[in-house]
């Protein structure tokens, strides 16, 4: 576990639908391999809080479930991954959700960061992408049952992990909080626009050999111990090399 927490890991991808636990698992990699976890729905949902302009420009098309326009994403992302504690590694949670923005990550990565924080280029990691595949009911389920806490910020689901009080934290008694975004009508929306732009980033990354399939009808720590496994295997099998396709079952 030491050495989890001291090698290089790269960037490591999580794709799937909203509602697929990619936040869980991010949290999960965050834990066991100290790298940070970027999260463009936080950093937005951080800029909407804190009313900055781009919170503000964004906030009426995540209202919508819509998906906020690429010059916004690529400016908050690049100066995330300038970060000092991003050089071992980063989990990216909610990026790319687009072909468009998966080859703009690539690029990003190949000539700004890597060229910059590596002299040896042979010794860069390259991106693991792990796609989470869930049943669309238990997506609903996921997404209408969400809660967290506003003062721990404990994440519960009202229909599998519910607080033992109904609606209030178990840690600390706050008033649970739905996102404004998981209401019915708009997860429609968001599951539309999943659909639509989101599974091109995992053609993108099949056609190159990079995509791990990971089935996430089971339980947090199943999942967990598969995507653990493959970032292992992937540690020793880069060395500078190409990434192989998995098939995780
Ligand atoms: P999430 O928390 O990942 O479900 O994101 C919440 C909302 O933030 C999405 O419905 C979009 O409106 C916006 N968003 C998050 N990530 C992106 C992205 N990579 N590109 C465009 N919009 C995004």
């Amino acid at each position: 576990m030491a050495n989890e927490t001291a090698r290089n890991i790269g960037p490591v991808i999580v794709l799937g639908p909203p509602g697929a636990g990619k936040g869980t698992q991010a949290k999960r990699i965050v834990d066991r391999y100290g790298i940070p976890q970027i999260s463009t729905g936080d950093l937005l949902r951080d800029n909407v809080g804190r009313g900055t302009k781009l919170g503000l420009e964004a906030k009426a098309i995540m209202a919508r479930g819509e998906l906020v326009p690429d010059e916004l994403i690529y400016g908050i992302v690049s100066s995330r991954l300038r970060e000092a504690d991003c050089q071992r590694g980063f989990v990216l949670d909610g990026f790319p959700r687009t072909a468009a923005q998966a080859r703009w990550l690539d690029a990003t990565l190949e000539k700004e960061i890597f060229d910059k924080s590596q002299s040896d280029k042979s010794e860069k990691c390259p991106p693991i992408v792990i796609q989470l595949l869930v049943d669309y009911n238990q997506l609903l389920l996921r997404l209408t049952g969400r809660r967290s806490c506003p003062t721990c910020g404990r994440l519960y689901n009202i229909h599998f992990q519910p607080p033992l009080v109904d609606e209030l934290c178990d840690v600390d008694g706050s008033k649970l909080l739905t996102r404004s975004d998981d209401r019915e009508d708009v997860i429609s929306e968001r599951l539309a626009a999943y659909e639509s732009q989101t599974k091109p980033v995992a053609d993108y990354y099949r056609a190159q050999r990079r995509l791990v399939v990971v089935n996430a009808d089971r339980t947090m720590d199943e999942i967990a111990a598969q995507i653990f496994g493959v970032i292992d295997r992937h540690g020793q099998d880069a060395g500078g090399g190409a990434a192989k396709l998995e098939s995780a079952s």
